[in-house]
């Protein structure tokens, strides 16, 4: 796999050490694909969108098979920071009504609460780690405290409730950057590795074939069908999902160049945190936090008390340069829970988020070739969001109208200029991102 930043991010021998990876079993061993194979319906990418995709089609009966590079969970679906939200857009709910209206900005809405729902019902099926019943935006300023209950607003099935700073130190969190927040339901914490584990399991119980180390390096049209070509084997299907999110690589399908933009975050975890340590910022909370600047931070208490520090990475993404960042991060997870600047980092690591550039995810079947499906672009958020766009794809491969996604989701979004510049128009924006946030905290 080839991509913007360096060759090892897209090495597939180089799965990143992690904290989700050291407390899950590894994936049981399945075969990649090995010679000429069929299928009705072929997904590049099994993460949590191909993969609830592929359970989907599996369920009605569809002879489906779900092709991914590496090993399952080794995407962002295996090494995110497992915070369950309601929106992977940058727009905010405001916009989108402009655009497309309040009913389809409603049944956007409503797709993500019922989403969360049903992931957490999943997940204590399947003996996947839960924690909280809430997602906490901390307001990094007192004016943006004000304006912070305009947010998520409490409609559409999402419950939020603003607290004071006083009243959020409460609950569970007190920091130089803690000037109240809001709670925001449905919302928890999860373990991602489980699930990811746990989706390829129900996909493969539905009946689908997933073959991990199996990149599809040449995608070609055969009259009706298409042939993905791999390693050691390819498979001819009558229609094709791409499922690749921050790894959609270039060349590999003309209508996918140039519409994706990986933009790397990373993750610390910190040893155990004792009680004299726990009290000293007043932690309680089991919920997981985002703060409201640009350049966000997230962050939860895991249940074995180790803390998760996650924000936007760096531009580089090669093995050497990990120390250096691991580094960085602390620095800034020492500004936000300054008690805690001696707490060491047992577990550091990066991965792509997917943007775009009409700033919402992209999903739907190619307007020239309807053969030809796609989701990605879930913006940082798609641990409750893929599953959803993957269930949504099926019904319409298998047969529904396309206007059932909801409109916000649909269809591509514009190229970005210049790929070969994408890191370039990114340093910039979040050179813009930064400065933006430190004006806004004077
Ligand atoms: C560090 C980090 C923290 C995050 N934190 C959160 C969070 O707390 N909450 C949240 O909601 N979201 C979070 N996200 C985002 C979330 O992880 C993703 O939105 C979600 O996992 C996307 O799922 P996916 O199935 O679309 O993509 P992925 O899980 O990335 O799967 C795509 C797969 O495509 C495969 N692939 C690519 N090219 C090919 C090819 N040619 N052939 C075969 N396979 C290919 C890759 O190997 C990959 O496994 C985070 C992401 C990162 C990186």
């Amino acid at each position: 796999m080839r991509g913007p930043y360096h060759p090892d991010l897209y090495d597939v021998a180089r799965w990143p050490e992690s904290w989700w990876r050291a407390s899950a079993p590894p994936p049981p061993p399945r075969p990649p694909l090995e010679g000429d194979a069929t299928a009705e319906v072929a997904i590049i990418g099994a993460g949590y969108a191909g993969l609830a995709c592929a359970e989907a089609l599996a369920g009605r009966g569809v002879d489906v098979v779900a092709l991914d590079a590496g090993e399952i969970g080794w995407g962002a679906s295996g090494r995110n920071g497992g915070i369950v939200g309601l929106s992977s857009d940058k727009l905010g709910t405001e916009a989108l009504v402009a655009r497309f209206g309040e009913d389809e900005t409603r049944r956007y809405v409503e797709s993500q609460v019922e989403g969360a729902r049903r992931l957490r019902a999943f997940c204590d099926a399947e003996g996947v780690e839960t924690q909280g019943d809430a997602e906490a935006y901390v307001a990094h300023t007192p004016a943006v405290f004000e304006r912070l209950g305009k947010w998520r607003e409490a409609r559409w099935g999402v419950e939020a409730s603003l607290l004071s700073r006083e009243a959020y130190a409460e609950r569970g969190y007190v920091g130089p950057e803690q000037h109240g927040a809001l709670i925001v339901r449905p919302g928890f914490g999860l373990h991602p590795m489980q699930l990811a584990q746990a989706r390829a399991r129900a996909a493969e119980r539905a009946g689908a074939r997933l073959h991990p180390r199996s990149e599809v390096r040449a995608w070609r049209r055969e009259g009706a069908t298409h042939r993905l070509e791999t390693a050691r084997g390819s498979i001819r299907a009558g229609k094709v999902v791409l499922a690749t999110n921050g790894f959609t690589p270039d060349g590999l399908h003309p209508a996918f160049d140039g519409r994706a933009m990986p933009v790397l975050s990373m993750i610390g975890v910190t040893r155990q945190i004792n009680q004299a340590e726990m009290a000293a910022h007043g932690w309680r909370e089991d919920a997981p936090l985002c703060t409201t600047r640009r350049m966000l931070y997230y962050f939860r208490m895991l249940p074995q008390r180790r803390l998760l520090f996650g924000m936007r990475g760096d531009l580089d993404g090669s093995a050497a340069s990990a120390p250096r960042f691991a580094a960085h991060l602390r620095a800034h997870m020492a500004r936000m829970l300054p008690e805690w600047r001696d707490v060491e980092l047992e577990h550091f690591w990066r991965g792509p988020v997917c943007m775009t550039r009409a700033y919402r995810p992209a999903v739907g079947r190619l307007p020239d070739d309807p053969t030809v499906f796609h989701a990605f672009g879930w913006h940082g958020s798609g641990v409750n969001g893929a599953a959803v766009a993957g269930r949504l794809l099926a019904a319409v491969i298998a047969g529904a109208d396309e206007a059932t996604i909801p409109a916000p989701w649909r269809g591509l979004p514009p190229r970005i200029p210049l790929p070969g510049l994408r890191k370039v128009w990114l340093g910039g924006m979040l050179a813009l991102y930064r400065a933006k946030d430190a004006m806004e905290a004077r």
